[in-house]
């Protein structure tokens, strides 16, 4: 990891600027290379993540995994973190203030030094922080966006596809467009008013 990731992550692990520090074991500031050319942002941290540190490394992300590698891709060439980096209590949404600190602190300084080609918000949450408040999962996901020079892949969360083998499905279909915008391909991109 770069210095500059480095010098967040360690922020991050000591961070008490919202009261989710007074829940966590570990708090998680992300994974990937800082040249990652993808970055996907779940929604916060769950009780596996907690312990470890690490995003997604619960039945969640075990899904995650398959998914990168249904397009040939490793977890270790992403960048993988989430809008909060707390877990919150009982898994709750993480709520507006929580998430607008988190964010200005830690995960737009993120964004700024890894500069993905392609952000991927996982679920209605990631999605609505990143892109606007009109989005959803349910209305966007698998549709490519651009804002300035970055383009945006919103997919369901990997959770909500663990026990709807139809969900699962669509994720898999979704994917296959992140593989084409690596490849180069000519999609059909939105522009983020
Ligand atoms: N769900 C998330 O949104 N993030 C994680 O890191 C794990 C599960």
């Amino acid at each position: 990891m770069s210095q500059e990731l480095e010098i967040i992550s360690s922020a991050v692990r000591v961070c008490t600027q919202c009261d989710l520090y007074k829940g966590r074991k570990l708090a998680v500031p992300g994974d990937g290379p800082v040249d990652a050319k993808v970055m996907f942002v779940g929604e916060g941290p769950g009780a596996q993540e907690d312990l470890t540190g690490r995003p997604f490394v619960g039945s969640a992300g075990k899904l995650l995994t398959e998914l990168l590698a249904s397009i040939g891709l490793d977890r270790s060439s992403v960048f993988i973190t989430n809008i909060v980096k707390c877990r919150p209590p009982d898994n709750r949404p993480p709520r507006k203030t929580e998430t607008e600190t988190c964010v200005d602190l830690y995960l737009e300084p993120q964004i700024r030094i890894i500069n993905p080609k392609i952000i991927v918000p996982l679920g209605t949450p990631a999605i609505k922080t990143l892109m606007g408040d009109d989005y959803s999962a349910t209305a966007v996901h698998g549709k490519v966006f651009r804002r300035d020079n970055r383009l945006f892949l919103p997919l369901y969360h990997p959770a909500a596809a663990l026990y709807d083998v139809r969900l699962r499905e669509t994720m898999f279909e979704d994917m296959k467009l992140l593989r084409e915008l690596l490849d180069g391909k000519e999609i059909v991109v939105k522009p983020i008013p």
